[in-house]
């Protein structure tokens, strides 16, 4: 067995006796490897939350797996939907008492009946309150329904399940779809937590969640964990500027220069290269959906659309100024129709954060687009940069490049407007001299 470098692991038990350049940690911690070492069945690794690093015995740790999709995980196991009384009180066998389900009143949609086994028989009550009192027993055991899995039990096993009494929230910094999103405190890591309050959302965002387990990329925002507290709690890594839009707006030309615009290019479209070597599809490309880290690294994030496949649920919900012409007419996603995005979103770097087809009224832009229009370069952008964005919105969703060509010609551009080794002015951000 070997573990490359960058490999998350999960610790088998606990270790708070080392030996000297013995990593310190507990059982469930997650540790990442950052090297062999010489020393036989050790590795080199670093701590995720205390960010000490040191040797750990391989055997004494396993490699963090990544959820698999499975439709069936599921936040909420004890609810069966709708069924019956004399139904709910079969599943309820045999009798244990605080064993219960939820199950939806057949007589009264909409209301919810919880049942519990008490002393041989079963108790219905139809409207639960959290008043202890009121119920004849302590609810000890759910009764889960046949064909779903535990998704507490499977994320707990997994390593992604992270203990809520080791979170502090801070300041919302942000305003989701579904929730707000709070600065906040894991283990002496800066963290961002995005509360999905509703059950029936946090129970898609928990499929969503499932496939950013599996990806680990620099350019890319990660996932660090779940909490399982009133709905779904996803914690990531802190980007603390913010996202790429309201960067740009608030900075402007005087702040930030083309090459370290390039820069931000380049990030995402390494970024996308690497979903695009997973065949995952984004959807969603667009600045709003790129956030801006301490160090000015750009990261793509917001994988709420993320799919595996390319059916879509709900068209109403597209964001037409950013969605490819066969996406918005036939549903046809693919890369190259992330593709296209992407060019949507370098025309929003160039242009310091602009809104897309200014001026244009949403209504038309769909329109026009099918009958051949495309932006203008936005002022001052370096002709390389504009030449992408239209190769990007090639109708014919084959013609456009694939994000591994992107970046080829974005690291050629920025070779031409950066200066040669050791004559680099050192910026606020990253350096170059502007083209
Ligand atoms: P939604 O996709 O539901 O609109 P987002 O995930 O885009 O919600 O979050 C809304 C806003 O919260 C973002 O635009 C950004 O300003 C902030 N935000 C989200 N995630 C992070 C993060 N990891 N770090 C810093 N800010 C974040």
């Amino acid at each position: 067995m070997s573990w490359p470098a960058g490999t998350q692991c999960v610790a088998k038990g606990d270790h708070r006796k080392p030996r000297s350049g013995e990593l310190v940690y507990n059982k469930g911690d997650i540790l990442t490897i950052v090297d062999i070492s010489p020393r036989k069945g050790y590795y080199k690794a670093r701590h995720n939350t205390s960010g000490e690093e040191g040797l750990i015995n391989s055997s004494s740790v396993r490699e963090r797996d990544a959820l698999r999709v499975d439709p069936r995980l599921s936040l909420m196991p004890w609810f069966h939907g709708k069924i019956s009384g004399p139904e709910a009180v079969g599943k309820l066998q045999p009798a244990e008492d605080g064993l219960f389900l939820v199950r939806e009143s057949i007589r009264h949609p909409g209301d919810y009946v919880l049942c519990v086994s008490v002393s041989g028989g079963v108790i219905h009550y139809r409207f639960y309150s959290n008043n202890k009192g009121s119920i004849a027993t302590i609810l000890l055991k759910p009764k889960q329904k046949q064909g779903t899995k535990s998704a507490e039990l499977e994320l707990s096993k997994t390593g992604w399940l992270l203990d809520i009494t080791k979170l502090t929230l801070g300041e919302n910094i942000g305003e989701g779809e579904f929730g707000a999103v709070y600065e906040g405190d894991y283990m002496g890591q800066r963290v961002a937590v995005k509360t999905i309050k509703c059950d029936v959302t946090a129970q898609a965002f928990l499929q969503e969640t499932t496939v950013m387990t599996k990806l680990q990329h620099k350019n890319l925002v990660r996932l660090l964990g779940v909490i399982l507290h009133k709905g779904l709690q996803i914690v990531t890594e802190l980007m603390s500027k913010g996202n790429l839009v309201n960067f740009l707006r608030t900075r402007g030309r005087s702040v930030v220069n083309s090459v370290q615009l390039l820069h931000f290019a380049l990030d995402v479209c390494e970024g996308m290269e690497y979903l695009e070597s997973k065949k995952l599809v984004h959807r969603d490309l667009a600045a709003r959906n790129v956030l801006v880290s301490d160090d000015h690294v750009a990261k793509v994030s917001d994988f709420g659309l993320t799919k595996l496949d390319s059916k879509v649920s709900d068209k109403a919900k597209l964001p037409i100024k950013w969605t490819a012409p066969e996406a918005l007419k036939k549903e046809k996603f693919s890369t190259k129709s992330d593709v296209w995005s992407y060019g949507v979103l370098l025309w929003e770097i160039f242009s310091y954060g602009r809104q897309p087809y200014p001026k244009i009224p949403l209504m038309e832009v769909k329109e026009k687009v099918e009958g051949g229009y495309r932006m203008e370069a936005p002022e001052d952008c370096p002709p390389g940069a504009y030449a992408l964005m239209r190769v990007c919105w090639e109708q014919e969703p084959r013609k456009r490049p694939a994000f591994h060509k992107l970046r080829e010609k974005l690291e050629q551009e920025i070779g031409k407007c950066t200066p040669g080794p050791g004559s680099e002015p050192q910026g606020e951000i990253r350096s170059g001299s502007g083209c």
